[in-house]
């Protein structure tokens, strides 16, 4: 058998990534040198395919079907299964909805929903039901959105969500950023994205160039699950945005079978920090539709972070969080 190599070019730009993304199951055991026919998963793909950028293929371990990137992003059978308390809106984000594309739950901060993609479709997610097309900001929306910004003085932080907000051009962000720019009681702006995760490419110089004109302060808030994610690319991409005067953040979610762990959680928190990322939220899972076995209980959790807690500094310790929804905050576990 010939040798594959998915090894991106690091010419190639990000939106070529994006369009080279592994987005059959066959295609990627192929890469993977994995059985396809022993994967049951067609009917889990019918409303959120399988999609992965080749850079991300490329951590995986060749011929391990328990990879535990892999198992992020594979469709598997059990995804169809209904099972009680799983829904499609666990976190009560569609009743939020302030304005179009504003979801503006916590004090102090509002969430835009800027896209409905995402680089990568990850099995686990809260949002894999949510019917994104229906809040992409389009010139008109982000007017009022933007508007509801202005209106609401009790703002001082906007998270860019999605989807992904990186995956909107640098002319949208660059246009998005400016309109920010005026609004006198905005402090910060966040951006929660996985791309300089997933693919690292993204962070390029003309994105940072538009990001860093503002007279807000920048917070990357990535999400990273697992340290086989964290390759020489991520690194190189923390380290531009760090000289860029971003501070950045991880958000993981405990994953079973992926990172529920002790051990593997202590390597993550220590790989995050060499690239200059402090460890943020662990969240336990959103019980979305679909997700029920990543699902790790809240005593095990529990049990996890003391464990961490007895091995790690403090600031290397992400907080164990779950979201309820209509709850003014993320309910601290630990
Ligand atoms: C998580 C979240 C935030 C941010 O909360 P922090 O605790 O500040 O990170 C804001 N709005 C919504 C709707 C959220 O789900
Ligand atoms: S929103 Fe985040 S967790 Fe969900 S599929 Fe997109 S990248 Fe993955």
């Amino acid at each position: 058998m010939a040798y594959k190599t998915l090894t991106t070019s690091s010419n190639d730009c990000w939106q070529q990534q994006m369009s080279d993304a592994v987005k059959s199951v066959a295609a990627l055991c192929n890469y993977l040198e994995l059985d396809s026919t022993q994967i049951f998963s067609n009917n889990a793909q019918l409303n959120f395919p399988l999609r992965v950028p080749k850079s991300f293929v490329d951590r995986m371990e060749k011929g391990n079907i328990n990879d535990p990137l892999l198992k992020q992003v594979l469709p598997v059978s059990e995804e169809i299964q209904t099972i009680a308390d799983f829904s499609l809106d666990p976190v009560g984000d569609l009743t939020a909805m302030a304005t179009a594309g504003v979801i503006h739950k916590y004090h102090g901060r509002a969430l835009l929903i800027n896209t409905g993609s995402c680089a990568i479709h990850c099995r686990y997610c809260f949002r894999r039901n949510f019917p994104y097309t229906e809040f992409q900001l389009n010139i008109q929306k982000q007017q009022q959105a933007i508007a509801y910004l202005n209106e609401h003085h009790e703002i001082n932080e906007v998270i860019l969500s999605g989807g992904d907000p990186l995956l909107l051009s640098d002319a949208k962000l660059g246009e998005l950023i400016k309109q920010m720019k005026d609004i006198e009681h905005l402090k910060r702006i966040r951006i929660h994205s996985r791309l300089p995760i997933v693919l690292p490419a993204r962070i390029n110089d003309s994105l940072l160039k538009v990001l860093t004109e503002t007279n807000k302060q920048l917070i990357m808030v990535v999400h990273c699950n697992h340290v086989n994610e964290l390759s020489a690319e991520v690194g190189v991409a923390s380290e531009k945005m760090r000289h860029a005067n971003i501070i950045l953040l991880n958000q993981s979610v405990l994953l079973k079978n992926i990172n529920d762990d002790a051990l593997q959680l202590g390597l993550l928190s220590e790989k995050l920090f060499s690239f200059g990322i402090i460890p943020y939220y662990l969240h336990l899972l959103d019980k979305a539709l679909g997700t029920a076995h990543f699902e790790v209980s809240k005593a095990t959790a529990i049990l996890l972070m003391q464990q961490l807690q007895a091995e790690l500094s403090g600031y290397l310790i992400p907080r164990l969080v779950e979201e309820e929804a209509g709850m003014k905050a993320k309910t601290i576990i630990f």
